[in-house]
């Protein structure tokens, strides 16, 4: 069974990689390493080293026993592109990746250089999506190393925001997130803030997904913005009947990249 996931961007996750540092303000509050700690404390074996960078090989193959479609996110719980974790892992979970190609699959990092060094060398099939997050505008520059990796949809994820983003130049952009910090310690996201990425993704046709407003109790802050909830998300292949489509063909039996449909899918882990 893949482990569902309550982030609503996403279905599933997998975490071959355990552990994390923190990089920039963003990750000040890290749900992650929060849930890390929690899950030590309750003896699960993975683990064991607390949010210290640790790598899982048992868990690789995971995906390819996961016969129903899933929309994945990648490390959830770590960083695949930490400085911690071997080239030679980051290029298996790869190979994994574009081998279950019934799933799709969401690699969101924080260390945008590293991945920017390594794209050209790895496989981006369609279903393999990639991801920078930014807290800030001091972080923007992390937008254009994503511009450098060749998937065919790159996302921008901009939570927790915790300031103004200003300029953001979306030309290759596929896909934005915005979405306040929640939990603990929240720090505020503005309402002028979140209204002028929307608008910016709105005048140049980016699909945007409003996930919160977040605070401490984010159910009460709720994620409506503008009298409405905003789920857009670039096309995704509908899932097959019997779950394992046959190899080499898009989940629905249609070529993903010929159908961009806008649909809706129904804690803040990860980078
Ligand atoms: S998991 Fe993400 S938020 Fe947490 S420390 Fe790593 S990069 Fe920062």
């Amino acid at each position: 069974m893949a482990a569902k996931s309550s982030i609503e961007w996403t279905e599933s996750t997998w975490n071959p990689v355990t552990g994390c540092t923190k990089i920039s303000p963003g990750c000040a509050n890290c749900y992650a390493e929060r849930m890390a700690m929690r899950l030590l404390a309750m003896g699960q074996p993975n683990y064991a080293n607390g949010f210290r960078v640790t790598v899982h090989p048992h868990m690789l193959a995971k995906p390819l026993e996961w016969h129903q479609r899933q929309v994945i996110f990648v490390n959830s719980m770590s960083d695949l592109f930490h400085s911690g974790v071997p080239e030679a892992f980051i290029r298996d979970v790869f190979r994994v990746m574009s081998e279950a190609d019934w799933h799709l699959f969401q690699v969101l990092t924080k260390r945008s250089q590293r991945l920017a060094v390594m794209a050209s060398s790895l496989p981006w099939p369609d279903h393999v999506w990639a991801g920078v997050s930014v807290e800030s505008q001091d972080y923007v520059w992390r937008v254009d190393h994503l511009r450098e990796v060749p998937a065919a949809v790159r996302f921008v994820s901009l939570e927790p925001l915790i300031g103004p983003i200003g300029e953001l130049n979306l030309i290759g952009i596929h896909w934005v997130i915005v979405g306040g910090e929640s939990g603990p310690g929240a720090r505020p996201m503005r309402r002028d803030w979140v209204v002028e990425i929307r608008d910016r993704c709105v005048a140049a046709g980016v699909p945007f997904f409003f996930k919160q407003w977040g605070g401490v109790r984010k159910k009460d802050a709720g994620r409506m913005l503008g009298g409405r909830t905003w789920d857009e998300m670039p096309g995704v292949a509908e899932p097959p009947p019997g779950g394992r489509p046959r190899r080499g063909r898009a989940p629905s039996g249609r070529d993903a990249r010929s159908s961009r449909p806008q649909v809706r899918v129904n804690a803040r882990p990860g980078p």
